[in-house]
């Protein structure tokens, strides 16, 4: 019902119009949106790396339908780049336990560069932007979307990693099939983001309790510090990131064989405090003009995501 009402609010111009003019749009918008240029997300990077954290910029894009749209989404990204490149933050962390960690590097959905409808095109503009990462000492990771897109991606991804093996994967724990994934993916070398998973998916693809997605991303975080790749535990969960902690020291992983990743605006008072007490932590940092979209398709997909966002700004902890 309260997803009905929040899709029917995102597909409406009134809506839209109402929240982008609305005083507390602003203040909702700047916590967790970086800005709506290259410019400004470089601002927010340089803020996030002085203050000892490492960054993933995520340039917002939307209905990706054109080759034109999935070629302009291509050019932003390359323009971030050597715009970070030039700011020199994209360059590798010692340590790293064997795979590239650079302070800056990037996240992007194969939808905007054109998956829905070319996945040909999807992975030549996603190669582009991998050489270009390459080229200067920092590396991209796929996000993941919907499941009808987990085998293409997981796919594009295995192609672009023979020439790019630093190129990370993102693995959703609600998924039933994510286990399996763990084990395929926890290989030297091998980043792997998890997280719990953001879309509406069906039951029989993902488990719908949220005690039952908490159990399945503790087995998914045990194969992957139990393997030889790179978890990315991607949570806020103050739970999770205790067993994960927990599970460092079980499996004797240093801090520099794995990292924590958190949303732009989102416990950032947690963020600095796992950075001081030596974990690397990666703030992924989404900018862009469509904004709209991404917030409310983030409250589409999950209604939760409405208390997510309502905790995130009242609280910095
Ligand atoms: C870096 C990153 C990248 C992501 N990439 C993807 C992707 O590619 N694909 C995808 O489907 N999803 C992605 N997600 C979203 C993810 O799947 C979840 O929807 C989102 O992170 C919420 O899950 P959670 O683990 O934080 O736990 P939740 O279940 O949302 O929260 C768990 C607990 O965390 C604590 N908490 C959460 N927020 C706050 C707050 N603001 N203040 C205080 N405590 C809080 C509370 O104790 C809460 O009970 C990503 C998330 C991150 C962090």
């Amino acid at each position: 019902m309260l997803r009905s009402v929040i899709l029917a609010a995102a597909r409406s111009q009134k809506v839209e119009r109402l929240v982008e003019t609305a005083p507390v749009s602003r203040d909702v918008v700047k916590r967790f949106v970086a800005g709506s240029g290259t410019g400004e997300a470089l601002d927010a990077t340089r803020q996030l790396a002085d203050a000892g954290l490492c960054i993933t910029l995520d340039n917002l894009g939307e209905d990706t339908l054109t080759a034109d749209q999935a070629n302009a989404t291509k050019q932003a990204y390359l323009e971030l780049l050597a715009a970070l490149g030039q700011a020199g933050l994209t360059a590798p962390k010692e340590g790293g336990g064997g795979v590239t960690v650079a302070t800056a590097e990037v996240s992007l959905k194969l939808s905007a560069l054109g998956q829905a409808f070319d996945e040909q095109l999807a992975e030549k503009n996603a190669r582009e932007i991998c050489e270009a990462a390459a080229a200067l000492g920092t590396t991209v990771t796929l996000d993941m979307e919907d499941h009808t897109t987990t085998d293409s991606t997981l796919d594009i991804l295995s192609r672009l990693r023979r020439d790019h093996p630093g190129t990370g994967a993102v693995l959703q724990a609600y998924l039933r099939r994510t286990e399996g994934d763990c084990r395929e993916l926890a290989t030297a070398g091998s980043r792997v983001r998890l997280c719990k998973g953001a879309y509406k998916e069906p039951e029989h693809v993902a488990y719908q309790a949220p005690l039952e997605v908490d159990k399945s991303y503790v087995r998914c975080m045990n194969i992957l510090m139990a393997g030889e790749g790179y978890p990315m535990l991607a949570t806020h969960d103050p739970r999770l990131i205790a067993i994960a902690q927990d599970r460092a020291r079980w499996f004797d992983r240093s801090p520099d064989e794995f990292e924590f990743q958190m949303l732009y605006g989102i416990r950032p008072e947690e963020q600095t405090r796992l950075a001081r007490a030596g974990h690397t932590v990666r703030v992924y940092v989404p900018y862009g003009t469509e904004w709209y979209g991404y917030l409310m398709r983030r409250l589409a997909e999950r209604p939760a995501n409405l208390a997510f966002f309502g905790r995130a700004l009242i609280s910095k902890k």
